[in-house]
């Protein structure tokens, strides 16, 4: 069974309440507890040695990822992360001065977004380091973005570079929280979600959420340097790199076609270092398109499974 069938499994007849905004299926939870203009976002990631980092990877980058994905996933709701409590599971032999430096990459990134590390939890674990960070975080109720709101005709945007994050990117990338909001903030965007998983996977649960299809437009992919170079020179494959390589923990994003103009000029006054690229458009043709040159076909190829 891969991932998704088993996701698919696990989330059927979940128990609910009235409390409950939108439930599994986005990137945060959110749920209503009876503040007066906000809702509550909830979030949780595991971050396991051998899977999300090698036991080589220096550890400060170790907890800077694994409160990183959270603190991305409330940017895709266009959110404001609170608080989060941390369990940690080691090996019984483990380096007190590791475990020290990765909650120092933790502490870093935490208060660079004035996030508070309220708690936790430690545990034995026999084979490998694992941190499991969960976090609560707020939105106002009149501000979330959804991955359900894409209309046919909207423009993408996705914002930085993408592929090749193997080579680093996935232990020192930058949660979009002030893109995100500044979005939400001068533009209605209409769906949202962070490149967890890749382009390819994250932009089919947009569509899925929203009930439509995509094209892309191949030559405005924005193919990062370490995607060039994973592919060493082979555009192609570079492509193919920036299209299905997980983790670069960008935004993607759907806006009315007529916003496009303005939001690129006001964007770049905004944030000059950050690139954002209108990179195709929503359908109502199911299924995802690529466009190159003269040619358009069905992009099938899919991007990390845990489980495939
Ligand atoms: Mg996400």
């Amino acid at each position: 069974m891969n991932e998704r069938e088993l996701i698919q499994n696990l989330m059927r007849d979940l128990p609910s309440n009235e409390q409950v905004v939108v439930g599994a299926g986005d990137d945060c939870a959110v749920v209503d507890l009876g503040l007066a203009s906000d809702w509550v976002l909830f979030k949780i990631d595991a971050t396991i040695e051998g899977v999300h980092f090698t036991s080589d990877a220096a550890p400060e980058a170790v907890g800077h990822k694994a409160l990183g994905r959270c603190l991305s996933d409330v940017a895709a709701m266009a959110g404001t992360p609170s608080c989060a409590v941390i369990a940690l599971g080691l090996p019984h032999s483990f380096d007190p001065a590791y475990v020290q430096a990765i909650y120092q990459g933790m502490r870093r990134l935490a208060d660079r977004y004035h996030v508070a590390l309220v708690g936790g939890e430690t545990s034995l674990s026999p084979e490998r380091i694992t941190l499991t960070v969960s976090l609560i975080g707020t939105v106002s109720k009149d501000r979330c973005v959804r991955r359900t709101g894409a209309q046919p005709g909207d423009a993408l945007f996705v914002t930085g570079e993408l592929g090749g994050s193997i080579l680093g990117k996935h232990l020192s990338f930058e949660p979009r929280l002030a893109q995100a909001n500044w979005l939400r903030a001068h533009y209605d965007i209409h769906a949202m979600i962070d490149v967890s998983d890749g382009l390819a996977t994250d932009l089919r649960h947009l569509m899925e959420a929203s009930g439509l299809g995509a094209e892309l437009l191949a030559k405005n992919i924005p193919v990062s340097q370490a995607a060039r170079r994973k592919a060493k020179g082979n555009a192609g494959a570079a492509l193919q790199a920036a299209l299905n390589d997980g983790e670069d923990f960008e935004l993607l994003f759907a806006v009315k076609a007529t916003d496009c103009v303005t939001l690129k000029d006001a964007w770049a006054q905004a944030f000059p270092e950050l690139n954002l690229r209108c990179i195709g458009k929503m359908i109502s043709d199911p299924g995802l398109k690529l466009r190159t040159q003269d040619t358009l076909r069905e992009w099938t190829q899919h991007g990390y499974d845990h489980f495939a």
